[in-house]
């Protein structure tokens, strides 16, 4: 696992888990919800472990999406 396919898993498991919700209020299936927070839950704490500087092990801002130099470190991320 690295930074990228973090990033791209956070956002994958956010749009499965909103799905799941919008699915939830449609059908009303409780269990459709809890699958539907634990994505998002999964989703996030990837993120936190897996979202980091491959230099310093910084760990980036979510929303900035992957920075182009690391805030921390200042290097060059590619
Ligand atoms: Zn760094």
């Amino acid at each position: 696992m690295n930074y990228r396919k973090s990033f791209y898993l956070l956002w994958i498991l956010f749009v499965v888990g909103m799905v799941l919700m919008y699915a939830y209020v449609a059908v009303g299936a409780m269990a459709l919800a809890y699958v539907g927070v634990l994505c998002m839950i999964g989703g996030f704490l990837q993120t936190v472990k897996f979202f980091r500087c491959p230099h310093c092990g910084a760990l980036w801002h979510i929303r900035g999406g992957i920075p182009k130099v690391c805030p921390e470190c200042g290097k060059e991320i590619r």
